[in-house]
């Protein structure tokens, strides 16, 4: 075996004991446990979308650590491209002013979903998401739109619809009142939630036209409208899926519920406080009876989406990335501040990871003006907004390892003469030994 002290040395090697001839090997060891144990565990972490062995010289450790200088790189750009996904950070879009607007998408948000899908220098995909307050179709019509507009595919399980959240309530109320949408969309979508009896405005007025003299329904709501004897339905909570296309009778009925005996059409509380719990997704409005609507409004709201957005997160890294935890980060993209960096700003408060708002200039947000709600940071695009997340990553990644690299070029040196000359050799503790064994 050719002793390393046969080549010229540049700075300190490394030396467990007084044998040069082990020089190498613990070398070897250390540039080993360091730097692979480090690419392993440090984030962003990488993880195969399948069960295939890593074949970069981070993680599979058959490349000599004298040639791996630094671990900048991921993976070799052009390989492994559809191999790898970030398992430690994720992006979640707002839709409207990010990636569409006036129906079509914004350039730059078809570049940025290419990005998103591995085409960039790491060769890595990344999980995303999207969040939107618009209602009235299924999450899988919504997301058939969106995958035309930008050009990818897009699964209804990365969509959340500003009713969405309302989806784990349906087992907890039986009969429910359902506004808004066209038609007899909401009372489908609510159905597909698993809600057991859904009924529309148009039922109650089919049923009794006095309800709102003022509001006839059209033929086709008379026809899909359900009459049904009300005389002994408890209507336990009223959900506003969506834009209602009557508001004025809708309203109606709304607060004919809401001075009910317990939901109870035809009867008036006297206390007026026992009405059936009223929930508005629409305009980002969740109300609770007897709670000021706009407070709550502006308080509950974005928990409520962010909080099926972060489970959305963690549902997709278990089921299609085999992932077993939810990303370390999630950057959130928006162009409201008064809506999307509020609410992330408010989730991130009490998240147990890190949501990261970042304001792009494409839509509601003007640029030059001062923001009410400041973003961790601004952008002109949302591929400028994914760009900017996958670089901070990385750089969080190259500062996690240059800051423990001072720990080993600071150790003390030993010169061993060989006969060519004096080499400078680092002596490690039994401390620094004892962590090096344990992959510290
Ligand atoms: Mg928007």
């Amino acid at each position: 075996m050719s002793s390393p002290l046969d080549q010229p040395q540049k700075g300190p090697s490394f030396h467990r004991g007084s044998f040069t001839d082990e020089i190498a090997n613990a070398r070897t060891d250390l540039s080993r446990k360091l730097f692979l144990g480090d690419a392993l565990g440090d984030t962003p972490s990488l993880s195969p979308t399948t069960s295939a062995t890593p074949s970069t010289p981070e993680l599979d450790g058959s490349e000599s650590p004298a040639t791996t200088p630094e671990i900048e790189v991921i993976v070799t750009p052009g390989s492994e491209k559809q191999a790898l996904v970030a398992d430690s950070f994720a992006f979640a879009f707002d839709i409207d002013g990010v990636l569409v607007r006036g129906g079509r998408a914004i350039p730059e948000a078809i570049e940025a979903m290419k990005v998103l899908n591995g085409d960039n220098k790491y060769g890595i995909k990344i999980p995303y998401i999207f969040l939107t307050n618009g209602g009235g179709k299924s999450e899988a019509e919504r997301c058939g739109d969106l995958s035309g507009q930008l050009e990818v595919d897009i699964s209804p399980a990365q969509f959340i619809c500003g009713h969405t959240p309302m989806s784990e309530m349906a087992s907890q109320h039986n009969t429910v009142l359902v506004v808004g949408g066209e038609g007899e969309k909401c009372r489908t979508v609510a159905q597909s939630y698993g809600f057991k009896d859904v009924i529309t405005p148009g039922d109650i007025i089919k049923t009794d036209s006095a309800t709102t003299p003022f509001r006839k329904l059209t033929p086709d709501e008379l026809k899909n409208s359900k009459a049904r004897d009300f005389s002994n339905v408890v209507i336990e909570a009223i959900f506003v899926f969506a834009d209602s296309r009557d508001w004025a009778g809708d309203l109606q009925i709304i607060l004919d519920l809401a001075m009910s005996k317990g939901g109870r059409i035809g009867t008036i509380s006297e206390t007026f406080d026992e009405g059936p719990p009223i929930y508005f997704s629409h305009n980002d409005v969740v109300c609770y009876q007897g709670q000021d609507a706009e407070d709550a409004c502006l308080r509950q709201a974005p928990d409520q989406h962010l909080r099926v957005c972060h489970a959305a997160l963690e549902t997709m890294a278990e089921e299609e990335h085999n992932l077993d935890s939810p990303p370390n980060t999630v950057y959130f993209v928006g162009d409201t501040p008064e809506s999307d960096i509020r609410g992330t700003n408010l989730f991130n408060e009490h998240a147990e990871n890190d949501w990261y708002s970042i304001l792009v200039k494409t839509g509601v947000y003007q640029d030059g003006t001062e923001p009410a709600y400041k973003p961790r940071v601004t952008v002109d695009t949302v591929l400028d907004a994914v760009n900017h997340g996958i670089e901070r990553e990385m750089q969080r990644r190259k500062d996690r390892q240059t800051a423990r690299k001072p720990r080993l070029t600071s150790m003390p040196t030993l010169s061993l003469e060989d006969g060519k000359g004096l080499h400078d050799i680092a002596v490690l503790s039994p401390a620094i030994e004892r962590e090096i064994e344990m992959g510290v």
